[in-house]
């Protein structure tokens, strides 16, 4: 696991042109091109190649879901030339996609097995969302942000994640109806790890979490259940998240 500070920061970056697809027309014998190739699967598998594969992600269920689901739809179209650079990436109401190598990292560290039952607390855009189900996940996910959170149901719809369980509302109670979950990832950094987010694991299960303050220094945290009232954690480095806010009136 790769150590160190990770720094999740936005660049200026030369724009590279938006590819278009094209099918070709058979004059002979009846062909059938997909209608809608993917002009950026060249974009994505380099990207896997040379910032995550590059940077120790190992684990080929994440590298083969990182290939399949398209960034780009989870971004404004003025960024989709930038989807399949290593950054995060803006999605509006001050918040963030995640650099694609953090999800990689993040996703790896959940030690996930298909059929898992895994939480996220912050839907955001959807794209981490639909990687865990692209790999075959039950997924959870909660988002406070209304707008964030409709338009993410809607993308996912779109590409036909169907089967997701989307929710808004503040993701630091975690979703105790739906709980325990063999995994629970935060995308989001809080100033301390939420106690029922640590309850809802099932034991031997992990929660991936961003803790630290606001534009400070924020520490990546595996942390996981062992025993009823016991946790281990390790550090996976330092990261740079949008904070874990709470909605008025809850404590
Ligand atoms: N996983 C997202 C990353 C989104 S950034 C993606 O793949 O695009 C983090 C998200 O957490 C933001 O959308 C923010 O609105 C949301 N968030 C912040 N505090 C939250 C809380 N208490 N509960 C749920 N979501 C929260």
């Amino acid at each position: 696991m790769r150590l160190g500070i990770l720094l999740a920061t936005c660049g200026l970056l030369a724009a590279s042109s938006l590819l278009t697809a094209c099918v070709e027309a058979s004059t002979s014998s009846p062909t059938f091109a997909p209608l809608a190739a993917d002009p950026f699967t060249a974009a994505r598998e380099e990207l896997v190649e040379s910032g995550i594969i590059a940077w120790g992600v190992e684990d080929p269920a994440v590298l083969q879901a990182m290939r399949t689901v398209p960034r780009h739809r989870f971004v404004p179209p003025e960024y989709w030339d930038q989807a399949y650079k290593n950054h995060p990436l803006p999605i509006g109401f001050g918040q963030t996609i995640s650099q694609p190598y953090i999800v990689a990292l993040m996703t790896e560290a959940l030690g996930l097995e298909i059929g898992d039952r895994v939480l996220e607390i912050g839907t955001g855009s959807g794209y981490q969302a639909a990687v865990l189900a692209e790999l075959g996940m039950e997924v959870y996910s909660i988002e406070i942000v209304g707008p964030l959170a409709e338009s993410a149901a809607n993308v996912l719809e779109e590409l036909g994640y169907t089967k997701l369980n989307l929710k808004h509302g503040d993701g630091y109670f975690g979703w105790e109806e739906a709980a325990p979950f063999d995994a629970i990832i935060a995308t989001a950094a809080p100033d301390h790890v939420p106690q029922p987010l640590l309850r809802q694991l099932k034991l031997g299960g992990i929660l991936v979490i961003p803790v630290g303050p606001v534009g400070g220094f924020q520490e990546l945290w595996s942390i996981r259940r062992t025993a009823e009232d016991v946790y281990e954690n390790k550090s996976l480095g330092g990261v740079t998240f949008v904070p874990l806010v709470r909605e008025a009136g809850t404590d």
